[in-house]
Parts: C-alpha cells; sequence; structure tokens
C-alpha cells in the first residue's frame, strides 16, 4: 500500500487567539508523522475560515506562506461548524488519501492521529475520535452532553457514543458521502450511514486553549434537535402514539363522566374541564410543532441550496503571485 496522502481539516470561526497557539502543533504532528513514513511528504493542514469577524483569514494567509504545508480555504460567511467541516472535506476529496478532521481549539488530542492513520492502515475507512472521560468539562457540561447522546440514540438518530467531529475518513468514503445531498448537516450521524468498516480510537479531551466555546447550551440543545429531526422520523410515530394514549383517557373520562352522571354525583367543577382542554391543546400544539419542524426541512431541502460557498483560496493567491 503506498504512503497516504493526508488532509487535516480544521474549522475556524474567530480564532485569531488559539490558532497562533495551535497551528505550529498541528505542523510538528503532520511532520512527525511525515517522518515516520506514516503519510506522505505532501500531505496538508486545510483550515477552513467559516466567515470570522477578526483576523483569523490574515493569520491563516500569513500561516500558508510560512510553510506549504498550511492551506487555507475561506468560507464567504458564517454558515456553521458542520458546513464548514463539510466545506473542507468536499475540498480536499479528490486530491487526498485520508482526511482527519478536527477542532482548532486544542481540546482534541492530536496525538490520537497517529493511532487513527494506523488503523486505517489496517483497513478501516472511517476512525471515530472518542472521549475516553470527560473530566476537564464541569459536571453541568458532562451531564447535558452525556444526556444529549442517550436521548439521541433514544429518538432514533444513532450517534456513536461521546464522538464529536474528530474523526479520520478516507477519501474513498468521501466519494460516497458526496452523494448525500442533504443542506440539513449532521455529520457524526451522517458518516456512520455511509458504511464501510469503521472502528474507534479513544483519546482525553483538554481544555480549550484559549478563546470561548462558540456551543453554549443553547447551540447544543439546536444541534440535537437538528440531528434527531435530520436523521429519525421516530418524534412523528411518538406523536401518533401520544395521541392514541390521549384519545384512550378521553375515552375513558367520557365513561367516568356519564357513570357519575347516571349515580346521582353530577360534576361540578368546571376546573377539571379546563385542564384537560389545555392539557390536550398543549399536546396539539408540540405535535403541530414537531410536524412543522419537519415539514420547515423539506422546504429547507427542496430549495436545494448550496452548502458552502468558498470565496477565497491561499493557493489561487499563491498561483496569481508567481
Ligand atoms: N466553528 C466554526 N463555525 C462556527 C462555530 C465554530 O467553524 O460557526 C469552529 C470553531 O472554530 C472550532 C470548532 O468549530 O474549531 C468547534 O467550536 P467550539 O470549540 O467553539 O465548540 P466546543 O468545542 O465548545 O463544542
Ligand atoms: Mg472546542
Amino acid at each position: 500500500m503506498k504512503t497516504p496522502k493526508l488532509y487535516v481539516v480544521i474549522p475556524c470561526y474567530n480564532e485569531e487567539e488559539v490558532l497562533p497557539v495551535t497551528a505550529p502543533e498541528f505542523l510538528a504532528k503532520l511532520r512527525q508523522l511525515i517522518e515516520q513514513g506514516m503519510v506522505s511528504e505532501d500531505s496538508r493542514i486545510m483550515f477552513v475560515n467559516d466567515g470570522s469577524k477578526d483576523k483569523t483569514w490574515e493569520i491563516i494567509k500569513e500561516l500558508s506562506k510560512q510553510d506549504e504545508h498550511f492551506i487555507g480555504i475561506c468560507q464567504s460567511r458564517n454558515r456553521g461548524h458542520q458546513n464548514a467541516v463539510l466545506a473542507g472535506l468536499m475540498e480536499s476529496k479528490d486530491v487526498c488519501d485520508i482526511t482527519i478532521s478536527i477542532d482548532c481549539d486544542g481540546q482534541d488530542d492530536i496525538n490520537a492521529m497517529d493511532e487513527m492513520v494506523r488503523e486505517y492502515l489496517d483497513g478501516a475507512q472511517v476512525v471515530y475520535g472518542v472521549r475516553s472521560s470527560r473530566k476537564t468539562d464541569t459536571a453541568f457540561k458532562r451531564f447535558t452532553a452525556e444526556s444529549f447522546y442517550k436521548l439521541m440514540n433514544l429518538l432514533g438518530a444513532e450517534v456513536v457514543f461521546n464522538h464529536a467531529d474528530y474523526r479520520l475518513i478516507s477519501s474513498r468514503v468521501l466519494q460516497e458521502f458526496a452523494n448525500f445531498k442533504e443542506v440539513n448537516l449532521f455529520l457524526r450521524g451522517m458518516i456512520p450511514l455511509v458504511g464501510f468498516k469503521s472502528t474507534s480510537v479513544y483519546y482525553e479531551r483538554h481544555e480549550r486553549m484559549a478563546g470561548k466555546s462558540h456551543y453554549p447550551l443553547k447551540k447544543m440543545l439546536a444541534l440535537a434537535f437538528n440531528g434527531i429531526t435530520s436523521l429519525s422520523v421516530k418524534p412523528l410515530q411518538l406523536i401518533m402514539y401520544m395521541g392514541l394514549i390521549m384519545s384512550a383517557l378521553s375515552f375513558a373520562g367520557v365513561i367516568w363522566a356519564v357513570v357519575m352522571q347516571l349515580t346521582g354525583h353530577s360534576i361540578i367543577g368546571w376546573a377539571s374541564l379546563v385542564c384537560i382542554i389545555c392539557f390536550m391543546g398543549g399536546i396539539q400544539l408540540c405535535s403541530i410543532g414537531i410536524i412543522g419542524e419537519y415539514i420547515g426541512k423539506i422546504y429547507m431541502e427542496v430549495k436545494g441550496r448550496p452548502r458552502y460557498i468558498i470565496s477565497e483560496r491561499t493557493e489561487d493567491e499563491k498561483k496569481t503571485d508567481e
């Protein structure tokens, strides 16, 4: 087997504080892999600037001038983490043999890359980076994150437990993945659907080097909700079950009311009635909301807008400089 050409895909959004610290670490890692003969010399580190509002793109351009192993692409505006990763993967799928996507904040242990490449050389096409512990997280973050995976699996969106978007994907798998045209992206749930031989490697996750997380609870809930409604129709089935149970309950209620009437205990309070009406109304609104969410998704998919737009590439600039 020939030495694989690796592209490390790194999404960056407002990371001017972090990039200067982590970029040299990524480079050192890549150099080490090259020296060990695990990946080829023309491997690259590809930064995807996700429409940052700070100096991130300038830093990336500067890095690409300093070392040929650094390259960068720039999205025309901020489109979110998932779209940024997708843009990087799709850009690299035709020019390399394997990609590793990783966040730029130094939280994911870059030393797990050795193991990932080794697994690839042993025949795996997809290697998931899985956090072995969440010691560095606050108890709250840990609880919410772990509930997130459990809830997702319960509702029919299969995801690898404690795996975020740190993974190796071969270009073979990416070629097939390119046919998944949906605009509602939830990569960690979609990649397993492509199939092929996969495995996991374990690593410890560190604190963020600098800057702050772009995934507060609100965004995490949105991601979970998006993941569930993108990958599964179970919530729609649940609505039906809920409807059936409610109808059965109301039916029992009617019988109860009739029996009360017949036995002379006529019902006085309207309170119970109002409660039931409110309860029913609430359930109906929730159900319509869930259905609305799916219809919204269909609307977005039908429009079929591009999932990423690249406005600049460091490679193009180099060509015009020459
Ligand atoms: N990111 C991005 N676009 C966004 C938000 C985040 O490309 O709109 C990048 C960010 O630069 C980082 C990665 O996605 O490399 C993960 O973000 P973050 O570290 O804020 O999330 P957390 O690790 O806290 O879940
Ligand atoms: Mg992070």
